[in-house]
């Protein structure tokens, strides 16, 4: 039994938190592929792409080689009203599972949107009010994302515009209601607000909408509206910068009790909070100083990088974003309705993608069924009620932690608890009636996706 020298929450300073965020891409031999035009396939010029992102989010974007970028004042001190976030140590986790492993969480759920969205939310909404724009649009599955930017958006006096996936509108009513609390406008998507949400109706009468099809209709909307940016919540290089606030955080309060981590892992939909954990340990790994064990976890029923392919792709459905070199499912690909664990976006982030294909990092995908009897043994023990998506990294935490009970190994085990699960009770009432199915999708499934992809020449 562990003698508990180490708290069961870590927690910082003021003075010891991060004052700049960490470029994992400085450190990349092998940078990520650049963007490209849609039209034309040459790389995006920064000109072309501040038509739809905020100026200095796309310098962000496109710096593949500064390694620190000091976070401006203004989002510091918002980041101090919910962070740091707490690094627990699981301490009844692993009493529970009888595992000499140490399990340690970095929670991110403490604050009103419920996940570490707020981190990359309040960043993109500072750099726009610097703009002088009037608002932004932007998408939302769940919820998360939307209700983070929404908070965001009130606190600098910026218009929000979101376009939600029509499933989670209907489903989700009360993130809905939140986002309205903070003054955002919610449309349900595919919608005849848009063009390109009045073609995919035609197309495909009845949709109840997907990501990529609300991210065209968020794009069509900022581009042709006065004084409008489009802000994405995951996928992009400025946002995985933004959430490497998670893994800074992290590392100062590891490196305070001279604890190394053996396993790094995270669940994996755009890329943003596994990218943001493991950059500044990635950072040591690339630059030959440690070594760590990186785990991407993705549901079976969307499994970007297990089963996808490492290509060009669409970023979304109206195919009217730049391309990006990711792996992917293909931008037609749409999970299973009885997928109901989040994490549903057909590609990934092109820094992991890259670090992926370089053999830097493991990736794992699990059935959802697995995921929900992880995510309630966790809430039993350490009393929060996690996030669907977020248990997708207990799922592989406890695993890994188990194979530790079998061979006695002590190893030192990290994983990203990005939120809580209180909107997703339709999803747990699945779960405990037995409802809720595995589907995972036949290689015939994913041709379709695959044979839509773009050709690059
Ligand atoms: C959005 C979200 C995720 C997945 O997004 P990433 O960009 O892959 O991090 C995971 N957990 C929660 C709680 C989320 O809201």
């Amino acid at each position: 039994m562990s003698d508990k020298t180490i708290p069961y929450k870590i927690y910082l300073e003021e003075n010891e938190m991060p004052r700049q965020w960490y470029n994992v891409r400085a450190d990349m031999k092998n940078k990520p592929a650049p963007l490209l035009n849609p039209k034309t396939h040459q790389p995006m010029k920064a000109e072309e792409l501040e038509a739809v992102f905020c100026k200095e989010l796309v310098k962000q974007e496109l710096d593949d080689t500064t390694a620190y970028i000091d976070i401006p004042e203004e989002i510091r001190n918002f980041y101090k009203m919910y962070r740091p976030s707490p690094l627990v140590r699981a301490y009844c986790l692993e009493e529970k599972l009888k595992t000499p492993a140490k399990i340690y969480y970095k929670f991110e759920g403490n604050n009103t949107s419920g996940s570490h969205k707020l981190n990359s939310a309040i960043a993109q909404a500072y750099y726009a009010k610097q703009q002088g724009l009037k608002g932004v649009t932007t998408e939302t599955g769940a919820g998360q994302w939307g209700t983070a930017l929404s908070m965001a958006c009130s606190y600098f006096g910026l218009d929000c515009k979101v376009y939600m996936v029509k499933v989670s509108y209907e489903q989700k009513p009360f993130r809905r209601e939140v986002m309205r609390t903070y003054g955002a406008s919610v449309t349900p998507s595919p919608s005849e607000t848009t063009e390109v949400g009045k073609r995919i109706l035609q197309a495909h009468p009845g949709t109840t909408g997907s990501l990529g099809c609300a991210i065209s209709e968020a794009v069509e909307t900022a581009t042709s509206s006065e004084g409008y940016r489009y802000v994405l919540g995951s996928v992009l290089n400025q946002v995985l910068l933004h959430q490497s606030i998670i893994g800074l955080e992290t590392k100062t309060a590891l490196d305070k009790y001279g604890i190394t981590p053996d396993i790094i892992i995270g669940c994996a939909g755009g890329g943003s909070n596994l990218g943001g954990l493991i950059s500044p340990f990635m950072g040591e790994k690339l630059r030959g100083e440690k070594d760590y064990h990186f785990i991407a976890v993705e549901p079976a029923s969307c499994p970007s990088l297990t089963r996808g392919t490492y290509a060009y792709d669409f970023c979304d459905t109206g195919m009217v974003c730049p391309l990006s070199k990711m792996y992917t499912l293909g931008s037609g690909f749409i999970p299973s309705a009885n997928h109901a664990g989040g994490l549903r976006y057909h590609g990934m982030s092109s820094v992991l993608s890259q670090l992926y294909d370089d053999g830097l990092m493991e990736a794992r995908s699990v059935i959802q069924t697995d995921v929900f009897e992880a995510a309630e043994q966790f809430a039993r023990v350490e009393g929060i009620l996690p996030a669907p998506e977020s248990s997708h990294a207990i799922r592989v935490a406890i695993d890994e932690a188990m194979k530790c009970k079998e061979t006695g190994e002590e190893k030192t085990i990290v994983f990203g608890l990005t939120g809580t699960g209180y909107f997703d009770m339709l999803a747990y009432e699945k779960f405990h009636n037995g409802e809720m199915s595995d589907y995972v999708p036949t290689d015939e499934d994913l041709k379709q996706g695959f044979d839509g992809l773009p050709k690059i020449g």
